[in-house]
């Protein structure tokens, strides 16, 4: 398990061990702090023959022999008990839900209850969402339902209230560094920060080489008052994904704090700190002006704001006025 989640495994396996978890479980937190890990963990843990029995003394207590016919069976990758709804789908429709509860209203194969898993539950239709509740109210025999959202207050308040909910907090940096550390990467706090802190997100951004792009993208706008030529290729470059315009926007607030003679200490993206001294030269009044306009231009790409916009002209339009201004 990560390490940052030893101890919510341990807290959550005594529960089962004192068989005081709910028959619904609700893990929420942000994107990449390894619901899914835990989910899985804790679905073996339920399942195990020998979690729950008192009789398995080796070894921690409440986490699973790895020796049971039903462990085996989990490492195999094909347990009859349970069942689990993937994340990976776009949405999770009614269908998806009415097969969970008909295998969940089964009779366990094992004799050891069943478990089913719906990975990021947010992604339920309405029809979905009702289903789930019917089978909520009336909870079916020694069955564990584990959800997962990093988005719970997506989901029905009807479906929360009758979870009980779990929350996974975002990681401490100095453990989620050290571990990154230890995958053989090269980590940073600002590598952390742009990812909100999300270790597994922060993993995955590094191994796509995702940092170096930052760190390039950013130093070519900053450049930009010197070569207005590379304008379009920083443009594009700004909206290749969403984030990097949250990139733009933590590299400006950096400058800010600099600009108000703040303290380096604070700045989130610290190994910028050059380009941020650059750019502090412009002043708090032209800084907060830049910003307040990005953050506009970030709120119209919301999903769900409405009419479609232009980003591609939008942001010309905000680059362009950032190099006169900034003559
Ligand atoms: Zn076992």
């Amino acid at each position: 398990m990560y390490p940052w989640l030893s101890g919510q495994q341990q807290q959550l396996t005594a529960l089962i061990r004192q068989q005081h978890l709910g028959h619904a479980l609700l893990l929420k937190g942000v994107e990449g702090v390894g619901k899914r890990e835990l989910a899985q963990a804790l679905a073996h843990a339920l399942l195990c023959q020998h979690t729950n029995d008192g009789h398995h003394t080796s070894g921690e207590q409440g986490v699973p022999c790895g020796h049971c016919h039903s462990c085996q069976l989990m490492a195999a990758g094909n347990h009859s008990d349970l069942h689990v709804i993937s994340g990976s789908a776009r949405s999770i429709g009614v269908d998806a839900i009415r097969q969970l509860t008909q295998v969940l209203n089964e009779s366990a194969r094992l004799s050891h209850g069943k478990v089913a898993v719906i990975e990021q539950a947010e992604k339920m239709t309405e029809a979905a969402a009702n289903a789930l509740l019917k089978t909520l109210e009336e909870p079916a025999g020694e069955a564990t339902l584990l959800l997962t959202s990093s988005h719970p207050e997506r989901l029905l308040p009807t479906i929360r209230s009758r979870c009980q909910q779990w929350l996974l907090p975002v990681p401490e940096s100095d453990v989620v560094l050290r571990w990154l550390t230890g995958q053989g990467l090269d980590p940073s706090l600002a590598a952390l920060n742009v990812n909100q802190g999300s270790p597994l997100n922060t993993r995955d951004y590094l191994i796509a080489g995702t940092d170096r792009r930052r760190r390039e993208l950013l130093q070519q706008f900053v450049e930009l008052a010197k070569q207005p030529r590379t304008l379009t290729s920083v443009q594009s470059g700004l909206l290749e994904q969403p984030v990097h315009l949250l990139w733009l926007q933590m590299l400006l607030q950096d400058a800010l704090q600099l600009a108000l003679g703040l303290s380096p200490a604070g700045l989130r993206l610290a190994d910028s700190e050059p380009l941020c001294r650059t750019l502090s030269q412009h002043g708090p009044e032209r800084l907060t002006q830049a910003l307040n306009s990005l953050l506009q231009l970030r709120q119209t790409l919301q999903p769900g704001t409405g009419r479609p916009v232009n980003t591609g002209l939008q942001l010309g339009q905000w680059l362009n006025d950032w190099l006169i201004n900034t003559r």
